[in-house]
């Protein structure tokens, strides 16, 4: 549960899921191992409000990892999945019934989409997509049986914002669950909880872990009720992560701050080179005052993080191989959040229904990681000269 914010954020973080005075003054919480918890009486078995009772349920060292989640949220409680998207089909699963109506916003992380358009939709829920940039228009698309809206911001590949507290207000009004993806910001560049969100959803496998070796998700619901609900959802789906995940998750989450800021720095400086260069159709990033998301971000975000699309001009497939494999620092892998640049390409044509992806370049998502800035400049440098020279 969040405590009361006495400082800043960067001592909050350092604080949070911590309590030396618990065991022997050691600064960091005891990593539990556990399956099997036992009781010291028949009674205690039978106490449904008896705390520990089995691994699968939590223990005190997964609290202390829940605990600096809601803190970071500024949320109530939080439950703990073994991926990013394990914690989104929980949420989900955990308030939507057969019968039931949900909007998901078009730009969603493209597994998210697969889940909705496959295991749920299967079930009988009824699946549509919005345009990210509707705005308050949502309400026009709720039904009566409209169950749940759910949001990612700024989405996926193209970090498209949405108007958040409009949405909630429409939402409200209806007294509409809302979700949303806030993984781009890890918890820390905007707080949706704050904003009237119901449950923020985060893939700790990004950010929060920091360095491409862990994959865990998480779920932070905005009230006791909220919570229960979300709760009981992944008790009855098995939904727990591993010990050593959340450990190195802990250990992240005390540097994010400070990592972010410099992912995002670095971000934009190479962005606004990206911009300038010959064989760049478009670069996404909304920190740039030209992305058409700029204004909004602005509104709502306190900073960036180190992901930046960009759009090549139409070429030859031989070009693009060029440009991608001429490459020395970004590397392709999946991903981001780590220490290390890398690339991957997008590919919008199926993942986008409500607004078709039309854009005839080649799309790739960079992830701009700690290594020297100029290093990075001059490695996009060559391969953009091979690219450009390739293409005419
Ligand atoms: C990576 C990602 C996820 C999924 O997280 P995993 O931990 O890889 O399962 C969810 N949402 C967004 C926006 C992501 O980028």
């Amino acid at each position: 549960m969040s405590k009361k914010k006495q400082h800043g954020e960067d001592t909050n973080i350092l604080h949070s899921g911590y309590d030396p005075d618990s065991y022997h003054g050691i600064v960091n919480p005891p990593v539990v191992r556990a399956s099997t918890i036992l009781y010291p009486s028949l009674a205690a078995y039978e106490d449904p409000n008896h705390k520990y009772r089995y691994g699968r349920y939590g223990t005190p060292f997964t609290d202390s990892f829940t605990s600096a989640l809601a803190e970071l949220e500024n949320g109530h409680d939080a439950i703990i999945a073994p991926s990013g998207l394990a914690a989104i089909t929980t949420a989900i699963l955990s308030f939507v019934k057969s019968g039931d109506h949900v909007l998901i916003a078009d730009s969603v992380y493209p597994p998210t989409r697969f889940f909705c358009d496959g295991p749920l939709s299967r079930m009988g829920v009824e699946v549509e997509y919005y345009d990210p940039h509707i705005g308050g228009g949502i309400s026009k698309l709720i039904r009566k049986n409209t169950a749940l809206i759910y949001m990612e911001s700024p989405g996926s590949a193209t970090y498209d914002v949405q108007d958040v507290p409009a949405i909630v207000k429409a939402a409200k009004a209806r007294k509409i669950l809302t979700m949303i993806d806030n993984s781009w910001s890890s918890g820390l560049l905007y707080k949706p909880l704050d904003h009237g969100v119901d449950i923020s959803v985060l893939s700790c496998t990004k950010y929060i872990g920091g360095h491409s070796d862990i994959m865990l998700g998480a779920a932070v619901a905005n009230s006791p009720a909220t919570f229960k609900i979300l709760q009981k959802g992944a008790r009855e789906l098995g939904t727990f992560a591993g010990s050593e995940e959340i450990a190195l998750a802990l250990r992240g989450m005390k540097t994010l701050s400070i990592r972010m800021k410099e992912a995002g720095a670095r971000s934009l400086k190479i962005a606004s080179w990206l911009e300038k260069q010959k064989g760049i159709k478009r670069v996404y990033h909304p920190a740039l005052k030209s992305d058409p998301n700029h204004k909004l971000w602005k509104r709502d975000f306190n900073g960036s993080n180190g992901l930046v699309s960009i759009l090549l001009e139409p070429a030859s497939k031989k070009a693009v191989r060029a440009f991608v494999e001429s490459l020395k620092l970004f590397p392709i892998g999946s991903s981001w959040g780590g220490y290390e640049s890398l690339l991957q390409p997008q590919y919008l044509k199926n993942c986008r229904t409500a607004k078709l992806w039309s854009e005839e370049g080649f799309l790739i998502r960079l992830q701009i990681g700690l290594e020297n800035t100029e290093d990075l400049i001059a490695d996009l440098s060559q391969a953009l000269a091979k690219f450009n020279k390739e293409r005419t």
